[in-house]
């Protein structure tokens, strides 16, 4: 075999036959990365084929093909995501090498771009543009930005190495997607271009046009866009911290924890299960309900839906905000045989007893339990609700059209960390990114906003394992659907909406949202 080695990380070789691993594994090897697309060439032996010897001799193997179909632009990240995790020396194979060469160079060079930006947070205290939180909301309008003006100077602080794909989760708990399919690491997400200050912002100053953060850092800014997402208090009920991840207490609003839930659910035969939603606002409203769905769907799937009692218990007093969706979620409650429990507040917690406690208007309520899906409360940023961004409720007050701070005309706020009423998802940000470029890129040449959010959030709500009611709504509730009805009707469960949230919406997360490549999401003119 002829193996070139690029250096201590990774060599790269032609085409790999079943029959070489064990040699590969006895060189040193600990993983195989594979670049080429099954059925390339007649008589190609076949991923899996390799994969299978590879795994049989302890290797770790990550199929990452490169052709038109898949570009290495749009391969990169997920290349530099497999170096990150998997254990080296690494081995990358093509039919040459020479592909997995250069998707090599080109993930190393995202990396050390990153790399190199983090390291210039004490040469520069002032920036064109400040984006405080790297998460969705804010790599997406940096990515919307640079798409409209290359060479603007942009600072984002954020203090996390890992960013994820939150609505993966659900998918997580209920054992469709791995959880590693849900991150990347910060850096391969960084715009190219941006500076990335690895900190955490601790203060807004907005009369000096200044953002605090780290040990004693100090940023001024002509333009901020805070993008610090929400904060889950978890504190706030009582006993639920420490019992966590055992006793058969789960969340899928944690990338940790969302694998034991499939894990509870898979072992699940008989008993109580119960899913729990807190006072609005929360993020993706409809997840809590979601994970019922999702564990109903297994169980029936076993034949042991008759032997599980379900309990949905929410704080609220409606299944679903939007009333057009609620008959056929209804559908599924019966289905499942879930007894709604509404005005039903979880407030303490015993796992080792495994016992629960709900608010109710008849006074405090137990439970028992085998399982609980418990959605944390939720409330603003903790930093932004202690600065004068916040509006009375913690959250950045925004004009709820343009985004633009209501008493701060230099100042944009967007995602969950925002005081717009809409849905808190992901779809939001999404279209908010691009109102959001638009806008301040107007406000830095002097002018006034001129495009507007609608209010659209999304909600693909997982009533059973292959269906989704895809709910899509604006302010006010108007039904605001991406397809037609013919294609998908948002009202019913359908095979299509599924497939696009399995196999669609992560793709366009990572290749098009955060890449300032606006699918679906262009922003509309100032008519609302
Ligand atoms: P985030 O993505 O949370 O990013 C906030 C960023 O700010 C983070 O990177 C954080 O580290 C950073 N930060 C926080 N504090 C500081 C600080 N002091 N200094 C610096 N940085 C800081 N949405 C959908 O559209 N569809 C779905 O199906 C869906 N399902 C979901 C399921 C689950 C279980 C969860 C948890 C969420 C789901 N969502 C869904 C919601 C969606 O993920 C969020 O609405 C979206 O991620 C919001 O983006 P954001 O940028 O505002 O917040």
């Amino acid at each position: 075999m002829d193996i070139t080695r690029i250096d201590e990380a990774i060599s790269v070789t032609g085409q790999v036959l079943p029959k070489e691993v064990q040699a590969l594994a006895d060189a040193g090897f600990r993983t195989i990365i594979c670049n080429r697309p099954d059925g390339e060439d007649p008589g190609q032996p076949d991923f899996a084929s390799v994969a299978a010897a590879a795994q049989a001799c302890g290797l770790e193997v990550r199929h990452i093909p490169v052709d038109d179909a898949h570009p290495i632009d749009m391969q990169k990240g997920d290349f530099a995501r497999a170096m990150h995790d998997l254990p080296g020396p690494v081995l990358a194979y093509c039919r040459t090498g020479n592909r997995s060469g250069k998707i090599y160079q080109a993930s190393r060079s995202i990396a050390a771009q990153a790399g190199k930006e983090r390291t210039m947070t004490t040469e520069k205290s002032h920036h064109q543009i400040v984006i405080a939180g790297g998460g969705s909301a804010g790599i997406a309008t940096a990515a919307s930005l640079l798409a409209r003006e290359p060479d603007l100077d942009i600072a984002i602080i954020e203090p996390r190495e890992v960013h994820y794909y939150q609505p993966g989760w659900t998918m997580v708990g209920g054992g469709v997607f791995p959880k590693e399919a849900t991150y990347r690491p910060e850096a391969v997400v960084m715009p190219d271009g941006v500076t990335w200050l690895k900190a955490e912002v601790t203060g807004f100053d907005p009369d000096n046009k200044a953002v605090l953060y780290g040990d004693g850092g100090k940023v001024t800014y002509d333009l901020l866009i805070v993008a610090l997402g929400n904060r889950l208090a978890w504190e706030k009920i009582e006993g639920l911290e420490e019992t966590l991840g055992k006793n058969g207490v789960t969340s899928n609003y944690r990338y940790d924890l969302a694998p034991y839930t499939w894990e509870l659910v898979h072992h699940l035969d008989k008993g109580r299960a119960i899913f729990t939603q807190p006072p609005m606002p929360i993020k993706c409203a409809g997840a809590p309900q979601k994970a019922m769905y999702l564990s109903c769907s297994e169980w029936e799937h076993r034949g042991v839906l008759p032997d599980i009692e379900v309990e949905f218990h929410n704080q609220g007093a409606v299944l679903f905000g939007v009333a057009d969706y609620v008959p056929a979620l209804m559908q599924y409650v019966e289905r499942y045989g879930a007894n709604l429990n509404f005005g039903s507040n979880l407030v303490r917690i015993d796992g080792p007893t495994r016992k629960a406690w709900f608010a109710t208007d008849q006074g405090e309520v137990e439970r028992e339990f085998d399982m609980i899906h418990v959605v944390p409360p939720q409330e603003g940023n903790a930093v932004v609700a202690a600065s004068p961004l916040a509006n009375e409720a913690g959250y950045a007050e925004v004009d709820q059209h343009t985004l633009r701070h209501t008493r701060y005309p230099d100042v944009f706020a967007l995602g969950d960390c925002s005081s717009t009423p809409n849905a808190k998802t992901m779809a939001a940000a999404r279209k908010q990114a691009p109102v959001v470029a638009v806008n301040a890129l107007n406000v830095l040449e002097g002018k006034e906003p001129n495009v507007s959010y609608d209010g659209y959030g999304s909600c693909p709500l997982t009533v059973e394992r292959g269906k989704i009611v895809l709910a899509e709504f604006g302010y006010g509730g108007k039904l605001l659907p991406s397809f037609p009805s013919w294609v998908i009707d948002g009202t019913k469960p359908s095979k299509a909406a599924w497939h696009l949230k399995a196999n669609v919406l992560p793709s366009v997360y990572w290749h098009f949202m955060l890449k300032g490549r606006e699918w679906l999401a262009k922003p509309l003119g100032m008519a609302i």
